[in-house]
This record gives C-alpha cells, sequence and structure tokens, in this order.
C-alpha cells in the first residue's frame, strides 16, 4: 500500500481551525490557538511531518485543500 507524507508548517498556520472541522481524526486544536497534527515529528526545518497510509490520504488531502494558508502539504513517499 502506498503511504503518504504529511508536512505541517506550523508557523504559517493562522488557527482557521478549517483542517480540524473537515479531519478532527488528526487535527487538534491547540491552546495557542493553532492546531497540533497527532502524532507528529519536527523535522529539521521545523515542519512537522507524519507518514500515513492509504487509507488515510483523502482525510488529509481535504485538510491541505481547506486550509487557507497551504500550510499543509500531502504527498506520497517513494517506496
Ligand atoms: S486550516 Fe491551516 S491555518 Fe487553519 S488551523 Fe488548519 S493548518 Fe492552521
Amino acid at each position: 500500500m502506498a503511504k503518504y507524507k504529511i508536512t505541517f508548517d506550523r508557523e504559517a498556520c493562522i488557527g482557521a481551525i478549517a483542517c480540524v472541522s473537515v479531519n478532527p481524526k488528526y487535527w487538534l486544536t491547540a491552546e495557542d490557538g493553532k492546531v497540533d497534527l497527532k502524532g507528529a515529528k519536527k523535522n529539521k526545518d521545523g515542519k512537522w511531518e507524519l507518514i500515513i497510509g492509504e487509507e488515510d490520504f483523502v482525510i488529509n488531502r481535504d485538510s491541505a485543500e481547506v486550509c487557507p494558508v497551504l500550510a499543509i502539504k500531502v504527498e506520497k513517499v517513494e517506496e
């Protein structure tokens, strides 16, 4: 099964919460008014990353599409 990588630029996030409303399984509101991606780890560029399976691609792609500042990217991981 294909794997996908979510990359979340938390610095860019303006706390519009659209991602949470379409996908509360992965996106949580945080105390600072932004959101957190559940289970993600910070990479060397200061962005948050999480690998997901194909079954969760669509809901996370939907989160990426509704984000007004394009803080979320979902791309296929080559195996
Ligand atoms: S939709 Fe984008 S700007 Fe809004 S909370 Fe989610 S990541 Fe942040």
